[in-house]
């Protein structure tokens, strides 16, 4: 039976826990695996800014590399012998790097995002897979970009379904293979990224295409928890969770699963564990095909620095189909994304991320043809499965500015006393 395992950047971010990682690898080493990790660490924002330096050509990109350079430089002198061949191939990967930096930048910016980033995952993969046979754990290195086909939309590249279950079923024929997540390669040989956060989808796509029966997210929590324990003391595990559910609370904003995640999954009924590495024998937290969450608690979603903006008409007319119709043109147009929205006779408000490079283009916007009020500073509180209690708990020392209730789900727009 094929298992895919999929490893985060945090779960090989140093030495303590690639070797942490090879131990739980140790324990499944009879089973048909397929494990995709990410890049290491912080290394995908890293190479984020060497792009950025690179299209601006401020002469920094080259430093900037360096930083990467350095970072994956102590990890396999510290990992390998210096006679092994994986320094050979690291250099390989960042040689191909500089080429490219000495090149002028392609006009799209995202292309050369893809071509640059994406060796984070190269890097992370060649490491991981060198390791681990060095640790007795044979297997194979497969190049993510010949099974995972794609369109050109660079950054954010769409799959081409048939031809990438084609290739995953012609190609994936032995055990265990290392590949890696978040990338893909178009008809052309370019390389693709799929998406902020893209080593789960790659792992949930593998999954739709072999058929598999089991796949786990490897991370440094314990599961999926129902409140951010950055925000909430008394967090709980969900060890359950319906597949509906789980794109729910990622909608509102949950770091759950991303949605485009669970979709090929719930479609093939394939569960998903979320699982500890730090403590492998705790229950993980499974997305499935199940009827309620369990434990049915309330589950809860904070987004902070929010802004409440309200339009009306100017004639203080009531706000009707033309008016919802050139709003949504507008906040679609500026690229910003509606978190909660509410409309009476004469006002529309909407709750949004306040993100300074794009709101204040929207106000500006929306103040041509309407009255604009707006409130800043606010917290969005969503509530999944809600009780009094909950509520209550969540309101200390805040001014409710907005509510909205629907059966399951509560936002509240707060502020602080
Ligand atoms: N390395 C990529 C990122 O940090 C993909 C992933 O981690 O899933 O977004
Ligand atoms: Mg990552």
């Amino acid at each position: 039976m094929i298992k895919i395992f999929k490893f985060g950047g945090t779960s090989i971010k140093d030495i303590e826990n690639i070797k942490r990682v090879a131990e739980i690898l140790d324990d499944y080493s009879d089973d048909s695996l397929i494990i995709v990790f990410s890049a290491m660490g912080k290394v995908t924002n890293m190479l984020e800014e060497v792009t950025e330096a690179y299209v601006k050509k401020n002469g920094k990109a080259e430093n900037k590399l360096k930083v990467v350079k350095d970072f994956h430089a102590h990890l396999i002198d510290t990992l390998f012998e210096s006679d092994n061949s994986i320094y050979n191939e690291v250099n390989n990967l960042f040689v191909e790097i500089e080429w490219v930096l000495e090149d002028e930048p392609n006009p799209d910016f995202s292309f050369n995002y893809d071509q640059i980033v994406s060796i984070g995952e190269m890097l992370s993969t060649k490491i991981m897979s060198a390791y681990l046979s060095e640790k007795g754990f044979k297997n194979s290195w497969l190049d993510a970009r010949g099974i995972i086909r794609t369109d050109n939309k660079y950054r954010n590249a769409k799959i081409d379904w048939k031809q990438t279950i084609t290739f995953c079923k012609d190609k994936i024929t032995y055990f265990p293979i290392i590949t890696q997540g978040f990338i893909g390669g178009t008809s052309e040989n370019f390389t693709t990224t799929l998406g902020r956060e893209g080593s789960d989808f790659t792992a949930a796509i593998l999954a739709f295409a072999l058929d598999v029966k089991q796949v786990i997210i490897w991370k440094d929590v314990d599961g999926v928890l129902n409140a951010d324990p950055r925000f909430f003391e008394d967090t709980e595990q969900l060890m359950k969770i319906p597949f509906k559910e789980a794109i729910e609370l990622a909608y509102y904003g949950a770091k759950v699963m991303h949605p485009k995640t669970i979709q090929p999954l719930q479609r093939k009924s394939i569960p998903l564990e979320v699982k500890s590495f730090i403590n492998p024998n705790k229950d993980s937290s499974i997305i499935g095909d199940f009827e309620n969450v369990e434990p049915f608690v309330p589950s809860y979603i904070v987004k902070e620095n929010q802004i409440l903006i309200s339009v009306s008409d100017k004639n203080l007319s009531f706000i009707v189909e033309e008016h919802l119709s050139s709003i949504f043109t507008l906040f679609a147009k500026y690229g910003v994304r509606v978190n909660m929205m509410q409309n009476s006779a004469i006002s529309f408000s909407v709750c949004v991320d306040n993100d300074r490079h794009k709101v204040p283009t929207l106000l500006t916007a929306l103040k041509e043809n309407f009255e604009v009020h707006f409130n800043e500073n606010l917290i969005m509180y969503t509530i999944r499965h809600y009780d009094e209690d909950s509520i209550a708990k969540l309101l200390i020392n805040k001014e409710l500015v907005l509510e909205q209730k629907s059966q399951n789900t509560i936002h509240l727009v707060v502020k602080d006393k």
